[in-house]
């Protein structure tokens, strides 16, 4: 017999509901005066570049689905190749990429 170990550190039990409460939240907070306000500074919370509004989307610091909540102090603005770079990298790569990524953007200025 095979025993099958787990390999996702960071699954918490999480219902389905909350994640579905969460994801609601979520585009609640997208639609709101709150969140036009931080998309319309036209920068990226994680490497600082700016970003045209439009192209900034809703990232959640703490994803939902490791437990983060939809709220405005776990929801930041930031640009696509942030966001693309956080779902793929590891929290310790993603480190490096934020170093990386705000010296360029600060070089830039
Ligand atoms: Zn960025």
């Amino acid at each position: 017999m095979k025993r099958r170990k787990s390999i996702q550190p960071f699954a918490y039990d999480l219902e389905e509901a909350d994640l579905k409460r969460e994801r609601a939240k979520a585009r609640e907070l997208r639609g709101s005066q709150w969140w036009k306000r931080q998309a319309a500074k036209g920068v990226c919370y994680y490497c600082g570049c700016s970003t045209p509004s439009k192209e900034l989307t809703m990232d959640h610091i703490v994803p939902v689905s490791r437990g983060g909540k939809s709220t405005k102090g776990n929801v930041v603005p930031c640009c696509k190749a942030c966001n693309t770079a956080k779902k793929q990298l590891l929290p310790i790569e993603w480190e490096e990429y934020l170093k990386t990524a705000r010296t360029k953007a600060s070089n830039q200025k």
